[in-house]
């Protein structure tokens, strides 16, 4: 059987097959990232994996994404996997074998690649990290849903932790596609157009200057007239300035982390910029 390919929304198989319920994979046979994840919902990853750029980096194989689904790994009667709590309280709690065996397999299929736990319990994701993982050859990413999953699962089989932010959702799923299209950007063939990451937010702890397209003027508002001047150096200069203002307006904390070097508090002072 021809594997599945993008475009194509499969279910190889039974849902609750225990082999991944989509392999998002094309033609290459050297790829520069392979991704599975650990998730009860694999669907909600089909159309984010085919649209727009992230579809494109599939298509050309710049990044393999295997969908577990983890009620595939229960072995009781009604495919449950969960139950309530130790202790008591609300909700239900993820049930340790099922996560288990679902990682065991992840790890067959990707050898060697670390564990990541979708949790708002971790660290925040941050664009530095994003980099680290985009240099990996793989990562396991594993999404909880309902209370969470049981303690023992991390202990035994969590490398880190990641937090997309100081709020709590249903699930990691999220989370997950936050990471897929963040590495995807950073990995080589992964952008359209590799230069627009060298001057982008984050990027040395800056905010990106303004951007403005056609037309000219809109809603009686005008396009820079330095943008317009066709002098790059002057443009290049004006750019840097306006994101360090910016940076400065909107994520003060920012400068706080990447203080101002001579050469920004120079631009900043300089009349004619
Ligand atoms: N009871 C847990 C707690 O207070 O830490 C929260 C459980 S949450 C409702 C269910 C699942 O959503 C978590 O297991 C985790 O996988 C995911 N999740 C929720 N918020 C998240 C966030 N900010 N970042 C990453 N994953 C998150």
């Amino acid at each position: 059987m021809e594997a599945p390919h993008v475009g194509q929304v499969t279910k190889a198989g039974p849902i609750f097959a225990k082999a991944p319920v989509s392999v998002y994979q094309r033609g290459r046979k050297t790829l520069d990232m392979h991704v599975v994840v650990c998730t009860l919902f694999p669907e909600l990853f089909e159309p984010f994996l085919r649209e727009g750029l992230m579809g494109k980096a599939i298509e050309r194989g710049v990044i393999r994404v295997d969908l577990l689904h983890i009620r595939a790994f229960s072995n009781n009667k009604h495919n449950r996997v969960d139950d309530v709590p130790y202790g008591g309280g609300p909700g239900m709690v993820m049930k340790p074998e099922p996560l288990s065996d679902c990682i065991r397999a992840a790890r067959e299929i990707c050898p060697g690649a670390p564990v990541a736990y979708l949790s708002p319990q971790g660290p925040l994701l941050t664009q530095r990290r994003v980099e680290e993982i985009s240099r990996m050859e793989g990562i396991i990413l594993l999404n909880g849903r309902y209370e969470g999953i049981d303690e023992r699962v991390i202990a035994r089989y969590v490398d880190e932790e990641i937090s997309i932010g100081d709020y709590v959702l249903y699930g990691g799923e999220l989370g997950s596609m936050v990471i897929l299209e963040a590495i995807t950007r950073l990995l080589p063939e992964g952008l359209g157009n590799r230069d627009s990451l060298s001057e982008e937010s984050m990027e040395n702890g800056r905010l990106e200057y303004p951007q403005y397209t056609r037309p000219p003027v809109f809603e009686g508002m005008e396009v820079p007239e330095v943008l317009i001047s066709g002098h790059h150096a002057r443009i290049a200069r004006w750019r840097r300035k306006q994101g360090l203002l910016r940076t400065i307006r909107k994520r003060p904390d920012l400068i706080e982390k990447y203080p101002l070097t001579p050469e920004e508090t120079e631009l900043l002072e300089d009349p004619d910029t």
